[in-house]
């Protein structure tokens, strides 16, 4: 049978400091070794002291993926010899004698399937290693030290996934989720990496390692289990071992044997104490954790009458819930989860168009409000949110601008209308005789009056003349 288990690591962007020093959480757009200190480059002497909102943005993780948190959490020193890693140890969580990582035994359910999560633990992030070229023939490595202590969530799951599309599927609920909790921006480069386990009947368990990006973590997976069931029907052996998703060439590459646990030789670490888990903490986190997309998701369908789906949409990306949030009144709520679903969508689906928009929560507000008292029709108020999103103009000035004023009065549509149904003779005798053709007619009216016509006046004003 086959058996994929995830380990993601995940950074938790939303601290300002490392996980045992003051420097920067952020390490992005520094110049590189400027954003360290002798604790996380881990010189002699040098005294790690535990970030408590790291340890509290972890227990909400592991609260909100139903595990358990223990009352008392402990660190360990991973040992490996790494070139990223100058202690050479890991500071990590590890759980021998009972549970002293910060979660162990939650649940998360993805379509019809239940994930078992085995355990959640704080560790700090290795430095990064930068190559010249091509990494596979590069003679030069650099170092990087700025990651190095940024504080990481690592989640590892059971071995519960049969499909590489289920793995896709739970990875992406699992980063709106971490976004929605407000512990990380995972649209960030690095912030959310996935390690694969993936095995056949029969096979030794093999991991994939450190892969960025959704669509290569489902493709990787795939091509592993088609590599492993290749070897099997030839009777040839499916070793345990670590590899590496090669982008290029679309494959998975042998990267090293794999090490067995007890290679690490995990021991306490000693320069961090304990950490107590007070209840009274994990209430307080309770009461001030954000909702969770499932409620607002709830709240959005009953509340307002949102449809479903459009509730889906909106309550998933945290983006435009938060826009939803900023925007909406009891009386607009419906206009304005329709105009984000549908008009903005397009103009804020990457990173780079998102931190661009020039579109507020008041833009939005004042749109659903002027759709609503017919002053704009729903044509025109796309185009102002194009307009918008790109000069940031208050709506009363795109309006005037683009001239998008609705044309309700029955005098300026009829002469336009008439001048229709002289063009459109053809039509207009279809319409006659099968009056389903008449969208044509309003579509013609529409298009004369760039989207300004009132759809509805037009339609009754046409069906008239047509008798
Ligand atoms: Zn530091």
């Amino acid at each position: 049978m086959t058996k994929i288990g995830l380990e993601i690591h995940c950074q938790l962007t939303k601290l300002k400091s490392k996980l045992f020093c003051s420097c920067k959480a952020d390490y992005r757009g520094f110049e590189p070794n400027t954003n360290i200190c002798p604790i996380c480059v881990g010189l002699p002497g040098s005294l790690p002291l535990l970030n408590k909102k790291a340890v509290e943005k972890a227990a909400m993780i592991a609260m909100r993926l139903g595990c358990k948190v223990p009352p008392k959490i402990g660190f360990f020193r991973k040992n490996y010899f790494y070139p990223d890693l100058p202690k050479n140890f890991q500071i990590t969580q590890y759980n021998v004698h009972g549970p002293t990582s910060i979660g162990s035994e939650g649940q998360i359910l993805i379509e019809d399937k239940m994930i078992r999560i085995s355990r959640i633990q704080i560790e700090e992030d290795p430095g990064r290693l930068i190559y010249e070229g091509d990494p596979g023939k590069s003679l030069t490595t650099f170092v990087d030290y700025n990651r190095s202590g940024t504080p990481l969530v690592e989640i590892v799951t059971e071995p519960d996934f049969t499909t590489p599309k289920q793995v896709r599927t739970f990875v992406n609920i699992l980063s709106d989720l971490l976004d929605n909790l407000g512990v990380s921006d995972t649209s960030l480069e690095g912030a959310l990496r996935v390690d694969a386990n993936v095995s056949i009947d029969k096979g030794e368990k093999v991991e994939i390692k450190n892969i960025g990006s959704f669509r290569n973590l489902e493709k990787a997976i795939h091509f592993e289990l088609v590599r492993q069931e290749s070897l099997a029907e030839r009777g040839m052996p499916i070793p345990s071992e670590t590899r590496q998703w090669d982008e290029g060439r679309k494959i998975t590459i042998s990267a090293r044997t794999k090490e067995e646990e007890q290679d690490y030789r995990y021991f306490p670490e000693s320069d961090v104490p304990h950490v107590l888990i007070k209840d009274q903490l994990l209430e307080k986190l309770k009461e001030n954790m954000p909702e969770s997309i499932i409620s607002k998701r709830e709240r959005y369908v009953e509340k307002y009458g949102i449809p479903n789906q459009v509730a889906e949409v909106l309550s998933t990306d945290k983006f435009y819930s938060d826009l939803f949030e900023k925007a909406h009144n009891e009386n607009n709520a419906k206009e304005i989860a329709n105009l984000i679903t549908t008009d903005l969508m397009g103009l804020a689906d990457t990173k780079e168009k998102r931190d661009q928009l020039k579109l507020r929560p008041q833009h939005l507000s004042d749109l659903a409000d002027a759709i609503l008292n017919n002053k704009i029709t729903r044509i025109s108020a796309k185009t102002a949110i194009h307009e918008i999103a790109k000069t940031g103009k208050p709506l009363s000035e795109i309006t005037s601008e683009l001239d998008l004023g609705r044309v309700d009065d029955e005098s300026s549509l009829l002469s336009i209308i008439d001048e229709v149904f002289a063009e459109e003779k053809q039509a207009v005798e279809d319409a006659k005789k099968n009056i389903e053709t008449v969208n044509y007619l309003v579509g013609k009216v529409m298009k004369k009056t760039k989207g300004k016509a009132n759809p509805s006046v037009t339609l009754e004003i046409i069906k008239k003349k047509l008798k």
